[in-house]
Order: structure tokens, then C-alpha cells, then sequence
């Protein structure tokens, strides 16, 4: 961040009086813009014993697969969010579920909120950021080209849990890959 979005002034990096961290102050209005983690919001739709997987049309990741999933607008709850992102990527109408993988990723600053999903029908189509959407079985899922180590672990434990015959909440933490 360059320049205050209220009044138009340059900003600095520095700890304001009281805080801990560095944040973005105005050196004219002296507005504290805080930087805070995304969510992401989305949803495994499930059509029997499929789910729908959308292939990236946009970077990061272009053309590997994903469920369908992307940032909560303001004024939205998340199953709204979940709900909205997979009309917008995969022209699907799904009734959002229960709630089911939580997964942090600090390094990026984000945090992954996905639920179970059931689709309404079978008229889907890719949205403007997917390039084919597909009802896959477990067995085609393509386990190498999922974009997001937060859905290959959800995706994983979503198989494992219907084969248990139960499905639960699961809550994780990405680590950054070039750290280790
Ligand atoms: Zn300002």
C-alpha cells in the first residue's frame, strides 16, 4: 500500500501508539488501514456418489481443479458466500450443508471454509474463471492436478469419511511448502 484510500496522501509503515504491529498509518489523516486474512468460502457439491470439481481458468493454478470456492464479499454470511461462488464458477444450484473443513493458511493469509453441498441439478457449466466443470467419482478424481493443498486434504478426508460411513468437521493448518 502506497497512498491513504480516504484522503489520497502518502502512508508509512509503522507501529501505531498502543498496537503491536506494523500497519499502513496516513501521514496526512493519520487513518490506520488494517490488513486482515481473507476468507475463502465454497463447497463440495455432491450428485449421488459424484461431486463437482471446476478447472481453473484463472491464475494461481490455471488449469488444475478445484471445488468450487472464493473470496466472501462484504455483506454476505459464508454459506451465502459458498453459495453465490459456485453459481459464479460452475452455473450450479446447490442446497449448502453442514459445515465441513476449516483449514488455515497463514503464509498466505487466508483462511478456507468449505461445506458439504447437494446439487440441485444437473445443469452445469463453466462460469468465466473455469474452463470445464466435471461430476467426478473418486475414482477420477485427478489427485495430482488439484490446485490447493486445502481442498486435496478435504477431498481426501471427505472419501475417507463416506467410506466410515460418517462425515466430520475437519480443522487444519496449511504450512508454507518453501519453509520446510
Ligand atoms: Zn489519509
Amino acid at each position: 500500500m502506497k497512498f491513504c484510500s480516504d484522503c489520497g496522501s502518502p502512508v508509512s509503515l509503522r507501529v501505531p501508539p498502543g498496537d503491536t504491529l506494523p500497519r499502513y498509518v496516513c501521514d496526512n489523516c493519520s487513518t490506520i488501514h488494517y490488513q486482515n486474512p481473507r476468507m475463502v468460502v465454497g463447497c463440495i457439491p455432491e450428485w449421488e456418489d459424484r461431486i463437482l470439481l471446476c478447472r481453473r481458468a484463472i491464475e494461481p493454478r490455471h488449469g488444475l481443479w478445484t471445488v468450487p470456492a472464493g473470496y466472501m464479499e462484504n455483506g454476505e454470511t459464508t454459506f451465502q458466500g459458498a453459495l453465490r461462488e459456485t453459481l459464479e464458477e460452475a452455473n450450479a444450484r446447490v442446497e449448502v450443508g453442514p459445515l465441513y473443513a476449516l483449514y488455515n493458511i497463514p503464509h498466505i493469509n487466508q483462511v478456507y471454509i468449505l461445506f458439504r453441498a447437494r446439487l440441485l441439478d444437473r445443469e452445469v457449466r463453466p462460469g468465466a474463471e473455469t474452463l470445464e466443470v466435471r461430476l467426478m467419482t473418486e475414482s477420477e478424481i485427478p489427485w495430482d492436478q488439484i490446485a490447493f493443498a486445502s481442498v486435496r486434504n478435504t477431498l481426501s478426508h471427505y472419501y475417507e469419511d463416506r467410506r466410515n460411513g460418517e462425515y466430520k468437521f475437519h480443522m487444519g493448518t496449511i504450512e508454507n511448502p518453501k519453509k520446510a
